[in-house]
Order: structure tokens, then C-alpha cells, then sequence
């Protein structure tokens, strides 16, 4: 009996050690299949300086925004702006004051689009920011003051593509961002807000039709002399610059006076063989609103980037078991995992990772993750931010090159002051995606040439920098 039990102990014993040996080999298989992927994200994410140095040289696309002045600080009396572009859209009036007071009073107002109105019709859409501007006006009391007889101004910052005609009038090219509204493409966007004015009885016209970028870049000018350039790093990405007039071989006006004029790069829709796409961005983009569209935004932007990550995180929970034997269904809805949320968990800094782990838990629906199952979940979130903030430094690079401010000038002379106003949620929120971004910038600029260019905030510039040029662009400019 003793043997026999002794015998049985010692089968035990052994099936024990075996399973143990199994698990423990299950685990090593894991990790090495975690350790594959992981290297191979790495590898299809990375951005050598020499790479985004040619991405720089191959970008540049240029619409005119018909802004040949930038503001000068004199513009004065009462100005409304009105800002679509993103998830929210913005009304705004200012009290302008001149050279002396500058900006006596504003005020402004923040209305969430419905999710339904960004995919429905251009009336609804129309109807329902003119509606909403209407009741803001309603609301303007005694401290903003409009002349006897005069009509209201309004600048119009619309943060999509347009061929603009002139400075109030421009036809849609096309959406983006997540919009995909019937019967606005190719239709005039000053006149569709106009009717819907009309319809709302609202008497006011726009006499500026600017893109976000190039109302932040106005209203970056309108603070700071320096500013050439502006971009934006929010739920799209963009940029303006200001160009020589007789260097853009599109412009067939006359030459203006200033001899400058803006220009709109809308670099989202950058695509080239250069850009390193993986397969993550690849089948993003085919599942997208806008397939072979805003290439380059879709690896750069707040829209993009937290779906990149959970595109990946959903390879290791297939291919390595991320997050268990079983895929987490959570995990397999699209856009689930938001920008803001990424930046959360990369920027979790405690030794355990706590705010990452609750995120996955929120997010992904998985309670106990290891620590080592929040380490990687963090640096995937770092490669995806890291890759991003390259690729629009190089953006920056490519018009400082444009412009003659990359490197300082060979006459021995110094290189003048050179600020990029920047905004959108992305840069303003995001610190690790913003500080790379800097960082690159000086990486490609040099000491020397970096050490003369600002990257600055210039928080909501955009609707400000609206109103300055509807005030410009008055119809009433020649008058005062
Ligand atoms: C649009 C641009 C806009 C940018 C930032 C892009 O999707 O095409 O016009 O400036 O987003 O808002
Ligand atoms: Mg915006």
C-alpha cells in the first residue's frame, strides 16, 4: 500500500512539475510572441531624422487664402467670428479698439456639433450653427457698440479645404475630420451660412472666409509681429505660412501691395511613398470616412492617434494574449480608445502605473492587468505619440525651409526672429506629443537656426484672428 501510494505521490509530483513546466513554457511563448509584434510595431513606426528630412522636401501643397494683409493692430468696432471645424463649434464677438486698446471686450460662446449633424444634411448643418449664432447675438449688450445703420461682420473660420474665390467666397473640396455632409462638396460654404442666416432672419454678412490655420495665423500676428507660420495639432492638422506673392506660381492677380500672401498648405492630405505607413495605418485608412484621403493627418492627428494604439494593442491581444486567452470585445470597437485617453496613459508616471491600468480597465474592459501588460500598453502609446510629433515637425521644418529660415543666413547676418503660432488640443494638451515635437524641430534645424525659432501657443487664436480680418476686410474699411 505504501508503495503503491508513494508511486501515485510521485505521479502527482511529477504531473505537477510538468504543468508548472507547461505554464511556465505557455508564459516564455507569450512573451516571446508579445516580444515579435512589439518589434515589429517598433520597426513600421520609426522615423529617422534623414527620412523625415525628405519627407520635408516632398510636401508643400499651396491654396490661396486671398490674405494678403495681416492684421496691424488698428482694426476697430464691433466683429463676430464663428469657428466649424472640430467636435465643438465657437461663436465669438470683439470690441476692437485700435492700436491704443487693442481688445476692449469679448465674448464667446462653445456649442458641441450632434454626432448626426456631422454626417447628415448642409442645410440641417447650416441651419443649426446660424440658429445658435443668432441666439449669441441676441445676448450682446451695451459694452460692444455698432455704428447707426451698419450691417453685423462676421469672419468665418471654416477648418476644411476650400478653393477660395475670394476673400468672402469658397467652394468645399472636400470633408474631413469625421464630417461627411450631403450636398456641401463643391458648394459655395459663405453662401450656404448666408441663406441659413437669411432663414434664421439674422442680418449679418461674412466678408472674411478664412481656414483655422490662417486665422491663427492672423490672430498670432495680431500679438506678436514675428509669427509666419501657424499650425495646427488638434482633431486635423494644418498649416499657413506667409509666402511671396510673385513665388507662388498659382497666383495670377495682380501682385499685392503687400507683396505677400497667405498660404493654406492643408499638408493633412500630404501622401508619398516616403511616408512610412504600417499596416495599422493602412487598415485605419480603408475602414475610414475618407479612404486615400489625409494621409499624412491620419499619422499626425488627435482624431487618429488613440485608434492607432488601439489597433495595435489588438494585434498582441490576438497574436500574444495581451489581455488573456480571450480578445476583449471591447476592444474591437473602433475609436473606443480616444486621444485624450492615450495621452492619459502615456503619461502615467507612478511606479505601478495605476491610471493606466483603470484607463484599461474603463476602456478595454480588462480589471487585473499586469504590470507588464501596462508597460507595453504605455510604450505603444509612446511609439504611436513619438512617430506623430516627428512627422509634423518635419511639417514645420518643411516651411521654415520654404521661407528661408532654417538655417542662419550665409551673409553672416542674424537670423531674425522666427515664432510658429501653434494650436489645437493635441498640442496644447498633449505634453509628451508636444515636447517631441520641439525637440525634433531643433534636432532638424540645428543649434544655431533653432535657437531663433519660437514655437507658440496662441490658444483660440483662430477665432480672434477671424474677427480681425473680417474687420479688414469691412465692407465698411474704406468708410472709417
Ligand atoms: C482640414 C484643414 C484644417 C485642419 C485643422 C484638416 O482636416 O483639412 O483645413 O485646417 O484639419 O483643423
Ligand atoms: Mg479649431
Amino acid at each position: 500500500v505504501c508503495a503503491a501510494v508513494g508511486v501515485a505521490v510521485g505521479v502527482a509530483r511529477r504531473r505537477r512539475r510538468r504543468e508548472a513546466e507547461l505554464q511556465g513554457s505557455a508564459e516564455a511563448d507569450r512573451k516571446r510572441r508579445a516580444a515579435a509584434v512589439i518589434e515589429e510595431v517598433e520597426r513600421s513606426l520609426s522615423t529617422p531624422t534623414a527620412l523625415l528630412r525628405s519627407i520635408a522636401d516632398a510636401m508643400l501643397k499651396m491654396l490661396i487664402s486671398y490674405v494678403d494683409n495681416l492684421p496691424t493692430g488698428d482694426e476697430h468696432g464691433l466683429y463676430y467670428a464663428l469657428d466649424l471645424g472640430g467636435t465643438n463649434f465657437r461663436v465669438l464677438r470683439v470690441q476692437l479698439g485700435g492700436r491704443e486698446k487693442r481688445v476692449v471686450k469679448q465674448q464667446y460662446e462653445e456649442v458641441s456639433i450632434p454626432p448626426h449633424l456631422m454626417v447628415g444634411s448642409s442645410m440641417e448643418l447650416f441651419d443649426f450653427i446660424a440658429a445658435a449664432l443668432a441666439k449669441f447675438v441676441d445676448t450682446e449688450g451695451e459694452d460692444f457698440h455698432l455704428p447707426e445703420g451698419r450691417q453685423r461682420e462676421l469672419g468665418f473660420t471654416f477648418s476644411f479645404p476650400v478653393n477660395q474665390t475670394s476673400i468672402s467666397s469658397g467652394t468645399l473640396i472636400k470633408w474631413t475630420k469625421g464630417f461627411s455632409v450631403n450636398g456641401t462638396v463643391g458648394a459655395d460654404v459663405v453662401s450656404e451660412l448666408s441663406k441659413a442666416m437669411e432663414r434664421q432672419g439674422l442680418d449679418m454678412k461674412v466678408t472674411a472666409l478664412v481656414n483655422d490655420t490662417v486665422g491663427t495665423l492672423a490672430g498670432g500676428r495680431y500679438m506678436d509681429n514675428d509669427v509666419v507660420a501657424a499650425v495646427i495639432l488638434g482633431t486635423g492638422t494644418n498649416a499657413a505660412y506667409v509666402e511671396h506673392a510673385n513665388a507662388i506660381p498659382k497666383w495670377t492677380g495682380l501682385l499685392p501691395k503687400s507683396g505677400n500672401m497667405v498660404i493654406n498648405t492643408e499638408w493633412g492630405s500630404f501622401k508619398s511613398d516616403k511616408l512610412p505607413l504600417s499596416e495599422y495605418d493602412k487598415a485605419m485608412d480603408f475602414e475610414s470616412l475618407n479612404p486615400g484621403e489625409q494621409i499624412y493627418e491620419k499619422m499626425i492627428s488627435g482624431m487618429y492617434l488613440g485608434e492607432i494604439v488601439r489597433r495595435i494593442l489588438l494585434k498582441l491581444a490576438h497574436d500574444a494574449s495581451l489581455f488573456g486567452d480571450v480578445v476583449p470585445s471591447k476592444l474591437e470597437q473602433p475609436f473606443v480608445l480616444r486621444t485624450p485617453d492615450m495621452s492619459a496613459m502615456h503619461h502615467d508616471s507612478s511606479h505601478d502605473l495605476k491610471i493606466l491600468g483603470a484607463k484599461l480597465k474603463d476602456i478595454v474592459g480588462v480589471a487585473d492587468t499586469s504590470l507588464e501588460v501596462r508597460y507595453i500598453t504605455r510604450h505603444i502609446c509612446d511609439l504611436v505619440a513619438e512617430r506623430g510629433a516627428r512627422l509634423a515637425a518635419a511639417g514645420i521644418y518643411s516651411i521654415l525651409k520654404k521661407i528661408g529660415r532654417d538655417k542662419v543666413p550665409s551673409n553672416g547676418s542674424k537670423m531674425p526672429r522666427t515664432v510658429i503660432a501653434l494650436d489645437g488640443g493635441l498640442y496644447e494638451h498633449y505634453k509628451k506629443f508636444s515636447s517631441c515635437v520641439e525637440t525634433t524641430l531643433t534636432d532638424l534645424l540645428g543649434e544655431e537656426a533653432s535657437s531663433s525659432v519660437v514655437a507658440k501657443l496662441a490658444n483660440d487664436g483662430s477665432g480672434i484672428g477671424a474677427a480681425l480680418l473680417a474687420a479688414s476686410h469691412s465692407q465698411y474699411a474704406d468708410v472709417d
